[in-house]
């Protein structure tokens, strides 16, 4: 699964990358069956069954997002945030950025550890659901970005680097309420040699 992938499909189910349980002790197999199957897969369908006989039938999933609002909208950006989601963990995820990547984080946020606890913060201190978004505009500067419900970076012309999934359903199975603890835990299967990938554009 690349990016251009994500950029084109937009009806059906991307299956996960790796195995249910290779993001464990993270994130359980339990929670990636309910978190893939049933809410990302949901989304899929509830957006299939909402475009059907419209313009939107053919179009590529980032186009639907960018265009759409309402429920279109929200099912679609539901959808491409998951697969985003999920395709930037990895078991052995490499754990620092390198690179032009990492220049950025530095000159913007003074460490990569800053980013991350600003990342936390933002995410446990988002009332209600959401997402977390890191993302890089024209000029590959970044910007932590907190959005409601499906909300995405997309939609402000921006070009999303590395998610975190706030609703409930990330975590509640393995955290129960502690979202905190859920976000922390979950920067050890972010792979970083994925969100290096997704800068690339700006590293000239
Ligand atoms: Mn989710």
């Amino acid at each position: 699964m690349t990016l251009s992938t994500l950029a084109t499909v937009a009806l059906a189910v991307v299956e996960l990358p790796y195995a249910y349980d290779a993001l464990e002790p993270y994130i359980s197999a339990e929670t990636l069956h309910f978190h893939h199957d049933k809410h990302y897969a949901g989304y899929v369908a509830k957006l299939a069954e909402l475009t059907e006989g419209t313009r939107y039938a053919s179009m590529p999933l980032e186009e639907i997002v960018t265009s759409s609002d309402g429920a279109i909208f929200n099912n679609a950006a539901q959808a491409w945030n998951h697969v985003f989601l999920f395709e930037q963990f990895a078991p052995r995820a490499k754990h620092h950025p390198t690179g032009a990547l990492r220049r950025a984080i530095d000159d913007e946020f003074g460490s990569v550890d800053e980013l991350r606890r600003r990342m936390t913060t933002a995410a446990t201190s988002l009332f209600g659901s959401g997402w977390v978004w890191l993302a890089a505009d024209k000029d590959g500067r970044l910007y932590i970005i907190s959005k409601q419900n499906a909300g995405t970076p997309l939609t402000d012309g921006l070009t999303p680097l590395l998610a975190i999934d706030v609703w409930e359903h990330a975590y509640y199975i393995d955290y129960r309420n502690a979202r905190k603890d859920a976000v922390e835990e979950m920067w050890h299967v972010i792979d970083w040699e994925k969100i290096e990938e997704r800068y690339r554009p700006f590293d000239v």
